[in-house]
């Protein structure tokens, strides 16, 4: 993934360059090697690049070297030179911990602001001045209404994700962002893909840009092996569960298609003696900074996600990846697949796909240009009755969200928490089993790739 230039040649202040080496990077991502001396030359850029290819680097580098390059006399409260807008909580504290981590050497201030959490804080923060502001939509629309942040300084803007942005239904936010920024200013948009949309949102905000592209994660990620087990949807959890403990794994990001799923899935692994938890949409703040901090220091071995939900997830060497069901986005397949084999370092991503979702299967073999390894579990037998109880788990009510749980069938146990980790103790197992058997090609069925409401 590497390139040949080395830092030193792109023109980085000393103060950054230091951060680099003790982070360990050794050489620029592509998307570094190219969007760096753009940044630093001052004009507009619109990048197509994905998570997990290196671009926060790519953006955060060069601006932290011009905000340091043109040093202000006074700074007021309040008051960014440098806006970056992200889509999730997640991936806004993500970003805002790369700059501290870039801009450890140097005194430039940055903050980050995203909502589902008290407000007073960030005033309080704002009342200091503040270089860099890493904001979700919503909140940073509060703080603007309230006055407590100013946004008249702003130097350089960022789109972080954009393309997840407006699939958020951020679009009108950004909008009313845009008209609080002075016309003035340097602006950065990153995509994952260049859709009319993202194309038309960059026509209204970039002036002459420069435009680059790397490689889309599913031409660069040789380091992903992929594989998929094909299985009934009513024994998905037991065959998941079973894979987790004889593998040994003992980080997994699992992706659901609902949220509902998402908690469901968590309760089960944590029945079966795992350490997991769920992480979406409907969690508060806390509860999944709590899920995802167990998670990255590995107390929690399995983390059950929507796709929104993990955006701007970044855990380096992420070794494994489950999709317990196929995206019906094909795209989404590559990015969930791009959360392990980053920047340079292997991992696997395994797919349980039921019979009706062999179109979504088809429409992302197309999109990845390549059929994906069929494998067999050995020495796994569904458990007896699994179908029956799946079955009248889907006939049960959801539960309201709060008060008493309706009536349960027979044998079926308690509700944890909702996809709260319940006990400790990590996957276990013997590192034996759950790896590849025999590839077995399946049938066709026609594509087809429209958004499901119910994603989160
Ligand atoms: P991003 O695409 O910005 O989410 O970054 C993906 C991952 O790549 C992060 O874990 C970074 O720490 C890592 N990374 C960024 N730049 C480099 C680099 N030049 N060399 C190695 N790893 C990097």
């Amino acid at each position: 993934m590497n390139t040949q230039i080395p830092f030193a040649a792109l023109g980085l202040a000393e103060s950054l360059l230091r951060a680099i080496a003790e982070t360990g990077y050794t050489a620029p991502t592509p998307i570094q090697a190219q969007a760096i001396p753009q940044v630093l030359k001052g004009g507009d850029l619109l990048a197509a690049a994905q998570t997990g290819t290196g671009k926060t680097a790519g953006f955060t580098l060069p601006i932290l070297h011009r905000l340091l390059e043109t040093p202000l006399r006074q700074a007021k409260a309040g008051r960014p030179r440098c806006l970056i807008l992200t889509p999730t909580r997640e991936l806004a504290a993500q970003v805002e911990e790369s700059v501290r981590t870039y801009g450890k050497h140097t005194p430039i201030r940055s903050m980050v602001m995203f909502g589902g959490v008290n407000i007073n804080p960030q005033i309080g923060a704002l009342r200091k001045p503040v270089d860099i502001l890493v904001a979700t939509p919503g909140r940073l629309l509060d703080h603007a209404q309230q006055k407590t942040v100013d946004l008249s300084g702003v130097e350089i803007l960022v789109l972080d994700e954009a393309d997840r942005m407006l699939d958020m239904g951020f679009i009108r936010d950004i909008r009313r962002v845009l008209a609080l920024l002075p016309k003035q200013r340097q602006n950065l948009l990153f995509s994952a893909t260049f859709s009319d949309e993202i194309r038309e949102l960059a026509r209204g905000v970039l002036d002459n840009p420069a435009e680059i592209s790397v490689a889309r994660r599913n031409t660069a990620s040789e380091l992903v092996r992929q594989s998929l087990v094909m299985t009934e949807q009513a024994h998905k959890r037991d065959l998941l569960s079973h894979i987790i403990r004889e593998s040994g794994w003992h980080q997994v990001l699992v992706f659901t298609r609902t949220k509902h799923g998402a908690n469901r899935l968590a309760e089960k692994l944590v029945k079966d003696g795992l350490t997991a938890a769920a992480i979406h949409g409907n969690k508060s703040q806390a509860a999944r900074t709590r899920a995802l901090s167990g998670f990255k220091e590995g107390k929690v071995a399995v983390l059950v996600a929507t796709d929104i939900a993990a955006r701007g997830i970044d855990i380096d060497q992420l070794p494994h990846v489950v999709n317990f069901e196929l995206p019906n986005v094909p795209e989404d397949y590559v990015h969930r697949i791009g959360r392990t084999g980053r920047a340079g370092s292997e991992g696997s991503a395994l797919s349980l796909v039921d019979r009706t979702e062999i179109k979504y299967l088809n429409a992302i073999e197309k999109l990845i240009k390549r059929p994906i390894d069929r494998t067999t579990i050995e020495g796994w037998t569904p458990p007896a009755g699994a179908a029956e109880s799946f079955a009248a788990e889907e006939r049960e009510p959801r539960p309201p969200r709060r008060g008493s749980a309706p009536g349960r069938p027979q044998g079926q146990a308690r509700r944890a928490a909702p996809g709260e980790a319940a006990r400790r103790g990590g996957a276990r197992g013997s590192g034996q089993g759950g790896r590849p058997g025999r590839p077995a090609r399946s049938g066709n069925a026609p594509a087809g790739s429209r958004r499901d409401p119910a994603r989160a």
